[in-house]
């Protein structure tokens, strides 16, 4: 089950149960009935949230821009179907603590109709920068969950002249099989957006790297880039989690991407297999993401399958098409069991970022006796960056965050490898979550703290100013006041100058009239 050193380019991992069967043979469902409802968030990617520009009660048509991103970092949002804005208001979010999130509301008109489309004649006769532009314009991010603009990273990929795009189709959460069914029924039109991405980055060639327990995938890659000579198709070994960037890019070039640095720091530049496919679609096609394939699977689920789900569907209404039975599902999941988000309730949207709906039965979740640490070293070695978890966990319990920060708590991604394999069940990332929320929230304070101290500095830079100022206005009013006196005293000087000396002139002019009379 665990990962040993087989391979130098392997660091840590482990084999978790699949549970990939269940959803991997069944074609992607295109049925699922149109929602009366759909539900956008205008934050579904990393950066500033969209700014709305429909009113309610505004009709709109399917793949309408909904709402214009902001700043550089940030990603539009359009219409999944027609209807009319019912609301624009705080929605529950698809997140653990679904806290509402500003969300367009669409009351769909059952005629799906889409609005006017200007697919280009040749995609590839089109300049590099027009290529990220449409790509920025369709909404598209990164599919595999991190949904990071993807027309920002393309862009940096042009500026960074990059060497190779590698293309991320790991897929290595269990039960995720999305990006797998994807590969297998659409890779022409993948191997076609990993071409546009090429183009679009000016970059000379790509490598998919494929986890080898999906054979058919792989084939189908394999012959959809069979003309293409820049484009390898790779398999890598089936190992969780093979699907984060840096362990794929580690095993595929055995290079390390610096610490707090970026794939681009070594001419690469990673993306996730279906956000090709987002790119086929915006590029050839002009159509915006609005649809997304999702997994739904879990005990709960009589009918496990991959779903093609327009973006703002309740999740509900998925688990309703694959017949899911409410009452038992103990644990509901967006995205895949290990690194997936708990969802407290199912009445919340399909956003960008939802590879996989699980709905999880009591039999799927059991949670085994917790036991003392026995110091077997076993978390140690399934760790994929390399730290150590019991040591932190140590610290964690202790209460002494800055030694865990200090062992790297900062570089756990969360993977849970180290749970997994532990044979006395610690739930080491339960540990590690706990601490990362509690270091936001000390950096949210001290954030906070920073802030009221420069607005109190603030505050009191202003006050000298105005005290400096008033002072400086003091002495400028009495330098004013005492310079008037000094020249009213010295207009008085001269007019009794002036008096003295007409006197003067008077008293002689009477003396010269008296001797003329004498
Ligand atoms: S795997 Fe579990 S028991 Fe073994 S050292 Fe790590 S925490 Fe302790
Ligand atoms: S959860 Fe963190 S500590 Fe545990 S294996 Fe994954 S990266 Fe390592």
């Amino acid at each position: 089950m665990l990962a040993l050193f087989e391979n130098p380019r392997l660091r840590g991992g482990i084999h978790a149960e699949e549970h990939k069967a269940e959803t991997s043979g069944v074609p992607i469902a295109l049925d699922m009935p149109l929602p009366k409802k759909l539900y956008i968030p205008v934050q579904q990617h990393v950066g500033k949230p969209a700014e709305p520009l429909v009113k309610v009660g505004e009709k709109v048509l399917k793949g309408q821009l909904l709402a214009y991103s902001q700043g550089t970092i940030s990603a539009p949002v359009h219409a999944p179907s027609s209807g009319e804005i019912a609301d624009v208001m705080d929605f529950p979010a698809p997140h653990p603590s679904a806290l509402p999130i500003r969300t367009i509301i669409i009351e769909t008109d059952g005629l799906d109709q889409w609005q006017p489309l200007k697919a280009p004649d040749d995609p590839f006769a089109l300049p590099a920068e027009e290529i990220c532009a449409l790509v920025g314009a369709a909404g598209v991010v990164g599919l595999g969950g991190a949904v990071f603009p993807s027309a920002v990273k393309l862009d940096l990929g042009r500026k960074n002249k990059i060497h190779t795009l590698l293309i991320n189709a790991g897929e290595c959460e269990p039960y995720l099989t999305c990006d797998d069914r994807l590969m297998q029924e659409r890779a022409g039109e993948i191997v076609t957006g990993i071409r546009l991405m090429l183009r679009g980055m000016n970059a000379p060639e790509a490598t998919v790297g494929i986890e080898d327990n999906k054979p058919e995938a792989f084939i189908a890659m394999r012959e959809a880039c069979a003309e293409f000579a820049n484009i390898n198709v790779v398999q890598v070994p089936t190992r969780y989690p093979m699907g984060w960037d840096r362990q794929m890019l580690r095993y595929l070039t055995g290079r390390e991407i610096p610490a707090d640095g970026r794939a681009t720091d070594i001419g690469v530049v990673i993306h996730n297999v279906a956000t090709a496919h987002a790119v086929y679609r915006a590029v050839c096609l002009n159509q915006p993401l609005i649809t997304r394939v999702v997994t739904v699977s879990g005990s709960a689920v009589a009918k496990p399958q991959n779903v093609e789900v327009l973006i703002g569907t309740l999740m509900s209404e998925v688990l309703d098409f694959c017949a899911a039975d409410k009452s038992r599902v103990a644990r509901l999941i967006m995205g895949g069991p290990m690194m997936g988000d708990a969802l407290p309730i199912s009445e919340v949207p399909v956003v960008k970022a939802c590879n996989g709906i699980l709905a999880l039965s009591e039999q799927d979740i059991e949670i085994p006796e917790v036991k003392p640490c026995i110091r077997c070293s076993t978390c140690v070695t399934a760790c994929p960056v390399g730290l150590l978890p019991l040591e932190m966990a140590s610290r964690i319990r202790a209460n002494q965050l800055d030694a865990a920060v200090d062992l790297g708590l900062k570089d756990c991604i969360n993977c849970g490898s180290c749970s997994y394999v532990c044979p006395s069940n610690i739930p080491l990332v339960h540990y590690f979550k706990f601490a990362s929320g509690e270091l936001y929230k000390r950096q949210q304070m001290d954030h906070k703290s920073e802030q009221t101290k420069r607005l109190i500095d603030d505050r009191n830079q202003r006050m000298e100013r105005i005290r400096l100022e008033q002072e400086a206005e003091a002495r400028r009013v009495m330098e004013a006041r005492a310079a008037r006196a000094k020249e009213q005293e010295l207009a008085k000087q001269k007019a009794q100058q002036a008096q003295q000396a007409q006197q003067s002139i008077s008293e002689a002019d009477n003396k010269a009239a008296v001797e003329e009379v004498r």
